[in-house]
Order: C-alpha cells, then structure tokens, then sequence
C-alpha cells in the first residue's frame, strides 16, 4: 500500500472517530452569515450589536447603545420601537401582507388554519384594542395561560402593542404555581382558553384558572377563549374573546415604546427551586431573538419554512416562535398538540405537509423519537430539511448522530444552541453554513457574545479544561432583573465570579478550544475525589444501543462522597433481563473509565420532567437517597415519580 493511502486511510479513520460534520458547501457559500461576523465583533462589539439593531424599525433612534452599571445594563438608550409593528404591520407595509406568518396546525387531524401577516395586524390590532377596552394599559401585567393556539402569539403580540407586560404560564401548571406566578407580578387580567386539545381528547384549562383567581384580588378579569367548546364555569369577571375582540375595530396605531420599556416577565422552568420572575425588555431583545435567527438558521424568509416545536410557554417559543421569527418575516409552523397523536410519525407527516426546512427542537424529544424506532420517520418525505437545531439541554452525541441522520439525511447541519430565560436568545451555537459540527458540543460564542470557561479562581481555563460557564460581558437580550428583586438577581448571577454573569452551567473547552455545555454545576458529582458530569455518564449510556434515555444523580455515599446512580429507559423492544444492569456499568467503565461505573442501575418506565422537558434531578437524588420526594408542581406528570417509587424494590 502506497504511502500516501495509507495516510489517507488513517486520516478518514480519525474523521469518523471524531465524527466532525462540515457546513454543506452550497450552505456555506449563500449562508446569512460568514466568518467575517466574528471578526467585525471581535474589532468592535458595540458596532456589531448596532448593526443588528439597525434590522428593526426604529420610531427613534438610540442616543447610546450600551448604558453599563454592573450588574444594571440599558441598550439602545432613549431608542424608540414597537415590537408589534416591527413583528407584524412593518412587513405589510412592504408589501408582503399576503405572506404566511403562520400555518397553525391543532391536533385533531385536519384541524388547521393559515394566518398570513395581514390577518396578525388585524387580530393583533382587535385584541390590543380589546385590552385597552378592559382598562389594560402599559406597564400592567397580563397572566397569559393557554393552549398553542393561534390567540396565543395574538395575546402576545397586542400586549407588547400597548406596552402591558406579559407573563405566560405553561398550560400543563398547577393551579397552585399559576396562582403564585399570577401574585408575584400582580397580574390585572388572565388570557385562557376554556381547554386544548391533548393526546386526541380536549383537556380542560378554564377550572384551573378558576381555582388559582379565586383569591387573586389583583386580577380584574379573565379573558376566556373558545376553543374545545367544553363547559366551563361562568364567573362575573370572564369574558369571552369572541364577545369582546370580535367586535374591535381592526385598526390601532402602535405606539412607540422606551427601548428599555419591560416587555415581558417569564417564570423560569424551575428545575431548580423557587421559579424566578426574569424579565426582559424591549429594544435589545428584539435585536438579539431577531439576529440569533437569522443568523443560527440561516433563515431565508422567502423561501424557508420554519418550525419550532417548543410550547409558546417556555422562552424558547417567545424567542423563536414569536419574536425572532416574526421580527425577521418568516413563515412559521405552530402545532398544538403532542408528536405521538393520533400516530408516533405526527411530527414528520406535518413536515412533509408543509415542506418545513429548518427544525428547531429538544434533546428529550429526540431521544424518545430514537426509542420509537428508525421505521417511523423513514416513511415520511423529510428532504425539504436543510438545518436542524437543538435546544434545552446538552445533546447526547449518540442523539445527535441520531438526527442528523434519520431526521437531516445525513445532510443537515445540527446546531447545538445553548442559552437560558435568562439570556433572552441564543448564546453559543454553531453558524450552519460557518462551523464544522461536532456531535455534542454548542462550540462558540456568537459573533458579539464574549463567554468562556473560568476555574474557580475566575481564570480562564486553557484548552482542554474544564469549569464554569461565564459570560464576561453584557449582551442586548439579558435579563434586566428579577421582577421585583434586585438582590436576588444580583445574588444569584452576580456574585460568585466577580464581574462576570455566571449562568450557573459547567462546560468543558477542547483541544480546539470549541465549547461543550455539560448541565448544571449542581449536577456535577463528586466521586473519590473526581469531578463527574451526569451529563457524560448519560451521553454514555445512551450511546450503549439497548438504552434510549438515561439521567444521572449523584447520592451520598460514605465511601466515595457521592456514587452514582443511574434511571434509564430502554429502547423499544430490549428486554430487561437481569443482567442488563451489569451490561450497563461495564459499558460506562469502559466508555468513561471505572470511576464513572454508576454504583446503581435502576431500570425505568419513565424520567420526571418539566413541562419543557428537562430532567429534574433533585427528584431522582431523593429517590436515590430514600428521602421524601420534594416540589413536584413544576413536573409535565406527576405521576411519573409513583411509577418510579414503584420500580424501587426490585431495582439492582
Ligand atoms: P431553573 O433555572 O428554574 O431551574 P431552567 O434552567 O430549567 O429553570 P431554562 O432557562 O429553560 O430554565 O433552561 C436553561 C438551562 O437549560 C441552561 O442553563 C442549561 O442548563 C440548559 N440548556 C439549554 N440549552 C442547552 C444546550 N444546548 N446545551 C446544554 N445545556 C442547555
Ligand atoms: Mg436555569
């Protein structure tokens, strides 16, 4: 064999080792954005950041683009803006009212509507209209509690009109946490609907609301939507939307708010503890959320066909179902119900559907949709895809091979985005026509967004390393503060490295110096000695082919500090034979090296979960150190945690 084969040879081996997925060339040479971006934000910061702001309309421009007070920031200072004309009536007024905004897919098949931008101005206009009608007006809170319809973005949109500020609550809580997210911002009306559709049967929403208003004394009136035509409760304080906003005239001039005007409040998913009201204003918002789209999807309104599968509920869908979408034009799938109803291939029959090009979606549902099968969407025509994004937690390699695969062709570039509530928009992710993938990792901070991985010292790591996740300078979308708590934002970002903001998130840089995100720090486990993501002990079990999900807890030990503790799910039709479990800790010695050989393997029917689909740890440590079991409210099932306890005895 010649030489020079030979060399080839081993170079393609290390490739595939290494599995690094270059952008597609045609991507690449007509991508929104290039390399240059980084180095004109890297020459001058403020410069770029004004350049993306220069995308929107501005009734007036800002005298100073960055008013930094640590930990205080104003953007765009004495800037004017609507976000809902910058969102809707801009796009109109261009011309393009006929476009699609939406195409609105509900659950019961066949259930559908298409909303172009003409129909969101004067929907937007009626119901801004109506708020006004109600005694609402800037400044005031409106509690948003709903099902992924249409009225959804419209309720957003018209409170961002008049400049009420909106707080939405995922449509899956408790009366007991929309109560205490309703209290904590003083809300003045609740936006429902009287239920939405859910695994092929209408699921009741207006009777959680009764019982979480009914000692609300801040709360004037619910605004009531119909959309399953249950019964429903009647009280003096509800209003049918199709009495009061079917009504309105469809014309409101928007008035042009302060940048720094708040735009909304939103209740962290609360995997962590008491939920934290974040709050986001206007001007520097809109800039990040619209730009981060364009940019991370490369999305070309024309002819893009866009689809985020987030509920409207968790910031994701206000970024990029709402704001950034609308503020760049694009058209949008919204979809109301779960993927597995009325079949397991509902997601890939709606992309077929409407020919969606770029898929923006969660580890969770990735994985599960691996644990159904390769059959389902291979019977699906998915070749209008050209970007595939993923959000929410870190990605498992093995679930990103996954996607790219049988969902991208094998063609689609994966963007791996890392962000939070708080950040506002997306932090560190891949360019798809700009970055070489690698499975697993968010890579770089985007042009214009300086972060990095400290130790605890606050140095920064070299490459290599491993740390902290810190963000060392402010950036347009961040949280402005906790609503009605400046100690807590400042005690709780602010302080533990000095000057920087610390998203509370551990990472890792590698040789190349390109980032990966590895959970929370509060998920690191100490084992003899040894810091150990749980992150990387479920990459590893989910890359053994019998596992399809997997979370990992750390549990007191008296030998090691903590042992670890592993909850998988099994894929489809693997059996749980005995000695699976000892297949399993075999499998993550040899991946990971024997001190991170899980002490406990405990086969499960499910994981507890957020409703945006985050594992919840802190219940699964209870569980695994045989305390009692803590909050549930924020859970998607709480009755996930019964089926668990209920695997316990029999576990390995
Ligand atoms: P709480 O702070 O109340 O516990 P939460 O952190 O679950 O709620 P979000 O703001 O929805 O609320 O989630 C942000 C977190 O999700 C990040 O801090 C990070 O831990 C995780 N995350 C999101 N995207 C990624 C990603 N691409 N890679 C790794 N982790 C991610
Ligand atoms: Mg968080």
């Amino acid at each position: 064999m010649a030489p020079e084969r030979e060399n080839q040879e081993t170079l393609s081996n290390l490739l595939r080792e290494d599995r690094r997925f270059e952008p597609p060339v045609d991507l690449a040479a007509a991508a929104n954005v290039t390399a240059e971006a980084y180095e004109e934000a890297n020459r001058d910061r403020l410069a770029f950041w004004e350049r993306a702001a220069e995308r929107l309309t501005w009734a007036k421009r800002w005298d100073t683009t960055l008013d930094w007070q640590p930990p205080f920031a104003k953007w765009f200072v004495n800037g004017k803006l609507n976000v809902a004309y910058n969102c809707v009536d801009r796009h109109v007024e261009a011309g393009n009212g006929d476009k699609v905004a939406y195409y609105w897919e509900g659950e019961p098949e066949g259930d559908s509507r298409t909303i172009t931008y003409a129909d969101l101005q004067k929907e937007v206009s009626r119901a801004a209209n109506a708020l006004t009608e109600l005694g609402v007006g800037k400044g005031d809170r409106v509690a948003i509690y709903m099902p992924m319809i249409p009225e959804l973005p419209v309720s957003l949109l018209a409170c961002a009109r008049i400049g009420a500020i909106h707080s939405v609550v995922f449509g899956g809580f408790s009366a007991t946490a929309l109560k205490s997210r309703i209290d904590d911002a003083d809300a003045k009306l609740v936006i429902t609907a009287d239920g939405g559709f859910r695994r092929g049967a209408p699921s009741a929403l207006k009777p959680t609301v009764d019982e979480a208003v009914k000692d609300c004394p801040s709360v004037e009136h619910v605004l009531v939507v119909r959309r399953t035509g249950q019964d429903v409760d009647w009280t003096d304080k509800d209003v049918w939307w199709h009495d009061l906003v079917d009504r309105q005239s469809e014309e409101h001039t928007p008035e042009a708010h302060d940048a720094e005007d708040p735009l909304y409040i939103l209740y962290t998913s609360g995997t962590t503890g008491k939920p934290k009201g974040i709050l986001h204003t206007t001007g520097g918002y809109l800039t990040q959320s619209a730009w981060t789209h364009h940019a991370v999807f490369d999305l070309k309104p024309e002819t893009d066909i866009y689809w985020c599968t987030a509920d409207i509920g968790w910031v994701t869908g206000h970024s990029y179902i709402v704001y950034g979408p609308l503020a760049n034009g694009a058209t949008s799938i919204i979809y109301e119900g779960t993927p597995d109803t009325p079949h397991r291939g509902r997601f890939w029959e709606i992309i077929q559907k409407y020919h969606v090009t770029i898929l923006y979606t969660a580890p969770t549902a990735i994985r599960t949709f691996m644990k159904w099968g390769d059959d389902i969407p291979a019977k699906f025509d998915l070749s209008s895809l050209r970007v595939l994004g993923s959000v929410g937690e870190p990605i498992n390699p093995e679930a990103y091979v996954w996607y790219r695969e049988h969902i991208g062709g094998s063609r689609t570039p994966v963007v791996d985005t890392w962000w939070q509530t708080e950040t506002g928009a997306i932090m560190i992710s891949p360019l798809p026509g700009v970055t070489a993938g690698k499975p697993g990792a968010a890579m770089k901070p985007l042009p214009g967004i300086v972060a990095d991985v400290v130790d605890d010292q606050a140095q920064s790591v070299p490459s290599g390393g491993g740390g902290f996740l810190v963000v060392r300078e402010p950036w347009p979308s961040m949280l402005r503060t906790i609503w009605g708590d400046d100690q807590r934002y400042i005690d709780t970002y602010w302080s533990r490295f000095k000057g920087f903001y610390f998203p509370g998130d551990g990472a890792k840089k590698d040789e190349d110096g390109d980032l990966w995100l590895l959970g929370r720090v509060d998920d690191v486990m100490l084992v003899s000695g040894h810091n150990i993501s749980t992150t990387e002990v479920e990459s590893a079990l989910v890359s053994h082919p019998k596992v399809a999900e997997a979370a990992v807890v750390g549990a007191t030990d008296p030998v090691t500090t903590q042992a670890i503790v592993s909850f998988v799910i099994l894929r489809g039709a693997a059996d749980e034979g005995e000695d699976i479990a000892k297949e399993l800790r075999d499998h993550v010695a040899k991946t990971l090296g024997p001190i991170a050989k899980p002490r406990q393997i405990l086969i499960v029917p499910e994981l507890p979960k957020t409703r945006s689909g985050k594992i919840m740890r802190r219940l699964l440590r209870d569980v695994a150190e045989n305390r009692s079991i803590g909050d549930v409210t924020t859970l998607a099932d709480s009755a996930v945690m019964n089926l668990i306890a209920a695997k316990l005895p029999s576990a390995a």
